[in-house]
């Protein structure tokens, strides 16, 4: 299974990291993983982008936004300390997974594949 966030480049084009996000080919780069995974059979899905790099992936409390130098995610609730971008794909990961739980229950609707 591969979980990415679905970002939103237009948005994040106007923001901090402006043209920068559409010169790197993000958006690009996630249409050749997503299709990649799908010929190879591997599940793929985009997961919910707000705030996973401010919630910590022990205890789900926001810990507020992170200056782009900040490195570390330490969390003052309970204490864990992870690198901020491993933190980050951990909340990815559980978001992924709550996704695809909902898929096999709901039969339907969240987490369908979408067509290429
Ligand atoms: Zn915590």
């Amino acid at each position: 299974m591969v979980f990415a966030e679905d970002l939103n480049l237009k948005a994040m084009s106007r923001g901090m990291l402006c043209k920068h996000t559409l010169d790197a080919g993000f958006g690009q780069f996630l249409n050749i993983l997503e299709f990649v995974c799908w010929k190879r059979g591997v599940y793929f899905e985009r997961v919910d982008p707000n705030l996973t790099s401010q919630t910590c992936p022990k205890c789900q409390t926001v810990t507020g936004k992170k200056e782009l130098m900040t490195r570390v995610h330490s969390c003052p609730e309970c204490g864990y300390t992870t690198d901020r971008d491993v933190a980050a794909a951990q909340i990815v990961v559980q978001r992924g997974v709550v996704a695809v739980g909902h898929t096999v229950q709901a039969s339907g609707g969240i987490g369908l594949r979408r067509s290429l």
